[in-house]
């Protein structure tokens, strides 16, 4: 199958032919949904080990399909990146997230993902920039997650665009660390501020002696290194336990991701303005 370049396809292989065509109507759909403000934003709270506060929040995307119902980031994202709608999509995201977050009291700081195909395209920086100018949202505030793949094509040029954007003041965290080829050598290459340790290792910490040494040693790598660590996929008081040496938990166990109206009155005073 081939792409005509404008989302439809004009030749078909057979077996091809029923994976093509779902994918080619998820990206026209997801098109509309991007134009017709079917997507939302759920948050999920950061909490800080020593403060025990909850000091921040991810934003993570869904879809609120008029026919198929609520789909995952997992299963539209990839599409999204393949098709350049990643673009459109990111600056969406990025758009809403820093709108909300001007207005949340007190000011806690906002995380975004950034996919590594949004580099490709647009100018990032750019995009970022006027989404906080025109949401009113301080640079200090934001905070972007960044997975390995920025390095994979274009090391250079990943480096490049993230160093513009950190000039600004916004913070940059390594998403997913110690999946893929996670080489040390990105901190030598960027100063990152903050590590994310996949939820993969923290899922298996605690019956898996090598993923807790590995968690112990990406901790005190990001001691040496200045940088904050952070814990993801946390889902029991167990797990936690064995996680002080962590700047900031998330996961389940403290909240799950949920729409940032439900942080009223306990996190937030008065989110929704
Ligand atoms: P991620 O950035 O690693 O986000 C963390 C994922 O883990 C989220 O899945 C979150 O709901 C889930 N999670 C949090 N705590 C726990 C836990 O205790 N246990 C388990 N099993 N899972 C937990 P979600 O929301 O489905 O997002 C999946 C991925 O989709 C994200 O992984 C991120 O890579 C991508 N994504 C989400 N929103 C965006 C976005 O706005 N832009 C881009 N480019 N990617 C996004
Ligand atoms: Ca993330
Ligand atoms: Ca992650
Ligand atoms: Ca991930």
């Amino acid at each position: 199958a081939k792409a005509d370049g404008r989302g439809g396809y004009r030749f078909f292989e057979p077996a091809m032919d029923a994976i093509a065509r779902e994918r080619a109507t998820l990206e026209a759909d997801l098109r509309e949904a991007i134009e017709h403000e079917q997507l939302l934003i759920d948050y999920q709270p950061l909490v800080g080990i020593e403060s025990g506060r909850v000091e921040g929040f991810e934003a993570l995307v869904r879809w609120q399909h008029p026919t198929r119902g609520l789909i995952m980031p997992t299963d539209f994202v990839p599409v999204a990146e393949d098709s350049g709608l990643i673009v459109d999509l990111g600056e969406w995201v990025l758009r809403r997230a820093c709108t909300d977050a001007a207005r949340w009291n007190p000011p806690l700081r906002l995380s975004v993902n950034l996919s590594p195909a949004q580099f490709g395209y647009a100018d990032v920086c750019e995009t970022v920039a006027r989404a906080l100018a025109d949401s009113g949202l301080p640079p200090q505030r934001l905070e972007l997650e960044v997975t390995e793949g920025v390095f994979i094509h274009d090391a250079k040029r990943g480096i490049a665009i993230l160093e513009r954007i950190r000039a600004t003041g916004v913070q940059i965290a390594m998403d997913d660390f110690g999946t893929g080829y996670s080489s040390l050598s990105y901190f030598r290459q960027f100063p990152f501020d903050k590590v994310k340790i996949d939820r993969s290792f923290i899922k298996d910490m605690l019956h898996n002696s090598h993923a807790r040494s590995i968690v112990e040693a990406i901790i005190s790598l990001g001691r040496g290194l200045n940088l904050q660590i952070v814990a993801e996929g946390v889902e029991t008081a167990e797990q936690l336990a064995q996680l002080q040496g962590c700047s900031q938990v998330q996961g389940y166990y403290l909240s799950p991701p949920l729409p940032i109206g439900q942080f009223a009155g306990s996190v937030l005073v008065n989110p929704q303005t």
